[in-house]
This record gives structure tokens, sequence and C-alpha cells, in this order.
């Protein structure tokens, strides 16, 4: 899931630079492909307010194939609180991230953000309370200036400046992303593998400086790496559709289950093959 609501904005606007920029065409040509016929609601969600909250009930979804995507999930998250969502690959992480962003209708279940159900939001709003820090982050054939500025074309310069300052120490294309967040100041932040493909060390640094980013908001973050979700608040574990498991990190140990064995299997692979320093 990448920053989708301003690229859909700026689509006309950025298809006359098309040719010279560098854009990703496979993610755009995704994003114009995976963007549902969704029915626009006429409730704005708040823009500005101390995080979100955001209620899941038994959600049902497949994508146009027959396989059921999503078993009936169910997840809470108040204003402030950060989840993790773990589990294998093609579980179904990333597609409740998509619904939640209204990108497609649950075949059943309800969701909800502050209360109200999230087809009666207009996706303007919508899209403006949150922020997305993606795998990897698409940069336009720019300045790093405006590269930041498009999560808030109207900001002025001091402000753009002061979220380049917050976000950008190491020069990596993540940090636009965040900087691109801190700007945009979203109620909910969502980092779908937002440092997975960077090395252990750029990686601390990054979460560092997501970790600052995600105070006093709703964060969600997807993530493979358990040691980059350890501190959030709850930690949802995945299996094919379904949660299976839901704790903080130390109740999930103690338990014994699939989050520690997933634990344990993780440390063993770090300590048998060090990241690169
Ligand atoms: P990963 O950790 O690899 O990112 P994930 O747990 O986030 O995986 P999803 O991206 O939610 O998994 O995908 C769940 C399943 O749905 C996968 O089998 C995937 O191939 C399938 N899928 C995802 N997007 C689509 C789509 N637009 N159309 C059809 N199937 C899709």
């Amino acid at each position: 899931i990448l920053q989708i609501s301003a690229p859909l904005q700026f689509l006309g606007f950025l298809y006359r630079d098309l040719r010279q920029s560098l854009l990703d065409l496979d993610f755009l040509f995704n994003i114009l492909i995976t963007r549902p016929s969704v029915k626009d609601g006429h409730i704005e969600l708040q823009k500005v307010g101390p995080g979100m909250k955001i209620q899941a009930e038994n959600l049902h979804f497949r994508y146009r194939s027959s396989r059921k995507i999503l078993n009936g999930v169910s997840l809470t998250a108040n204003p402030g609180e950060s989840i993790a969502i773990v589990g294998p690959s093609g579980c179904g992480k990333s597609t409740i991230v998509k619904l939640l962003l209204r990108f497609y209708y649950p075949e059943l279940g309800t969701l909800f953000l502050d209360n109200i159900d999230l087809q009666l939001l207009s996706q303007a709003s919508l899209h403006g309370a949150i922020a997305i820090v993606p795998q990897d982050t698409v940069l336009f054939n720019d300045t790093i200036y405006h590269n930041i500025t498009y999560s808030r074309p109207t900001a002025c310069k001091t402000e753009i400046i002061q979220a380049a300052k917050q976000a950008l120490s190491g020069g990596e294309k993540q940090r636009v992303a965040i900087a691109r967040a801190f700007l945009k100041a979203p109620r909910l932040l969502i980092c779908d593998e937002a440092t997975s493909a960077l090395d252990s060390n750029t990686e601390v640094e990054v979460l560092k400086t997501l970790k600052d980013l995600s105070s006093g908001r709703t964060c969600i973050f997807v993530a493979h790496r358990l040691s980059t979700i350890m501190h959030c608040d709850k930690i949802l574990v995945m299996d094919n559709g379904s949660i299976i498991e839901e704790g903080t990190h130390k109740d999930l140990l103690s338990r014994g289950g699939t989050y520690a064995n997933m634990w344990s299997s993780q440390e063993l692979k770090e300590k048998r093959e060090p990241l690169p320093k």
C-alpha cells in the first residue's frame, strides 16, 4: 500500500511530466487497477485530533478470485494506540489496510472510524487524515522540497523545511515518505513494511524517526521483522485471513504460541546470519 490519495488527485497534473519523470509505472497502474468504484460518503472525518478510533468487526473479503482472503477479522485501535499486524506472506495484512482506506468494500462486516461507518465518510477527508509510509517510496523526478510538498500542496516553505529537518538525516527515500507524513500530521499513520527494505543500521535510524512521528497518533504497523513492532500496544498475529493471536509482545511470548515461535525463529536466524553493520 502506498501514498494513494495524493497521486490520484494529481494524476491529471502529473501526466504532462510523466515521460521524463522517474515514476514507477507499475505502481501507478496498480493504483488505477485496484482503485474501486466505491461510492463516496458525505460525512467529513475530522482532520486534526489526537489519533483516531478504529473498530473493525467480522471483516470478510475476497478479491475477484474466489479465494477468501479475510475470514472474520475484528480489531480495535483506540486514539493514540499503536497496533501491529504480523503473519506470513499473503495472509491478508495489507488487505486489511486496503479496506481501511476504502479501496474495497468488505463482503461482510463493518468498519468504523471515530464511531462513523467508513462507507459514510468522504474519501477526501479519509485520505486527508491518514498518512502511509510504504515499503518502497515513489519519488518524483523533482527536488526533495517538491517531493515532500506533495503530501500537502498548500504547506508553506517553513513548514516544509521543518518537516524535512524532522525526517531527513539519512537521505533515504523512506525519509522522504516520513517527511511527507510529518507534514501531513495525520491522525492515523500506516507503516506497511516501512523499514523492511533497509539495512539494519539505517532501519534502526528510520525506526527512531518513525517513533517520533507516531507519537500522539493512532498507528498501524504491518511488518515481518518482529523486533520492529515489539513495542506496539497491541500485536495481532494473522494466519490465512484470520487473527489467531492478539496481545502485547510480553503476553504473546508467555503464551508460547505462533508469535513466540516466530520470535524465536527470527532471533535464531539473526544470530546465525548477523545483519551487516
Ligand atoms: P505480504 O506480507 O507478502 O505483503 P500480506 O499478508 O500483506 O502479504 P495481502 O497483500 O493482503 O497479504 O494479500 C493477501 C492475498 O491476496 C495474497 O494471496 C495476494 O496474492 C492476494 N491479493 C492481493 N492483492 C490482490 C488483488 N488486487 N487481486 C487479487 N488478489 C490479490
